[in-house]
């Protein structure tokens, strides 16, 4: 990323941030919003819901024309909140239904498809275009939004992913943390290796490598990132 700022005020700025599953992005960006004052949208929520439509309707999960016929009949709405996204599917609050294992695995399913890719990018770029936003993804800093004023891949060494992850879901879930890690090395090598839209840092992006780094360290580095890119004092 450049030395220069963007010369935008940071009420109107578009923060793109993204990274493997389990790197931290929604608890960064959720600070990020906060502390800057700007709207959090997580855009893994829309495909989990996607996703959620397609199960409910038992449809393979391979076959991208039923779900392109499927995504044509779906409106997916994202409204910012204090601690998560509420996601609207239909006009159903189904914010509680999509973090479970198989909407998981659904949702890392359903989004190597390009048709359904472009759909949730025009949403997600008409979500985003007022700025003012912190927008949390995969594809936001290369597809989504490449002309984001901040872009940031947060990442981490994938044991120390899949353990984060295992602790937040925590014992009720049952999962045992060998099995939490196969899961998200699958869904790391299907973003990384998908033709359309893979993984992968935009050029211009500032890499941040939270393995052996607090929270509170990520979250000061991100906001000093921020700060610096779009000239202000923290
Ligand atoms: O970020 P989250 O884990 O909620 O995303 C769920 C799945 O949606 C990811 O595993 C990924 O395959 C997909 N996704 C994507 N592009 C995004 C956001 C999420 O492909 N911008």
């Amino acid at each position: 990323m450049s030395g220069a700022t963007s010369g935008k005020p940071v009420s109107r700025a578009i923060i793109a941030i993204d990274g493997p599953a389990g790197a931290g992005k929604s608890t960064i960006a959720r600070h990020l919003a906060r502390h800057f004052g700007l709207l959090n949208l997580e855009t893994g929520a829309m495909y989990r819901a996607f996703a959620l439509k397609a199960l409910r309707a038992a449809l393979p999960l391979d076959e991208s024309s039923s779900l392109e016929r499927l995504a044509s009949q779906t409106s997916i709405r994202l409204e910012s909140g204090e601690a998560e996204n509420r996601v609207l599917l239909d006009g159903e609050d189904v914010t509680g239904l999509i973090r479970n294992q198989r909407v998981t695995d659904a949702a890392s399913r359903v989004s190597v498809f390009p048709a359904i890719r472009a759909w949730m990018v025009r949403l997600q770029q008409q979500l985003g275009e007022q700025g003012g936003v912190v927008m949390e993804g995969r594809d936001i800093g290369t597809v989504v939004f490449p002309q984001a004023d901040v872009k940031i891949f947060l990442d981490a060494a994938p044991e120390v992913r899949g353990m984060r992850r295992f602790d937040q879901m925590g014992p009720a879930a049952a999962i045992p943390p060998e099995q939490v890690l196969r899961e998200l090395h699958a869904r790391d090598e299907r973003d990384r290796n998908r033709p359309d839209s893979p993984l992968r840092p935009a050029e211009d992006a500032v890499l941040l490598d939270s393995t052996n780094m607090t929270l509170d360290q990520v979250v000061q580095a991100a906001e000093a990132i921020v700060a610096r890119k779009m000239g202000v004092c923290l």
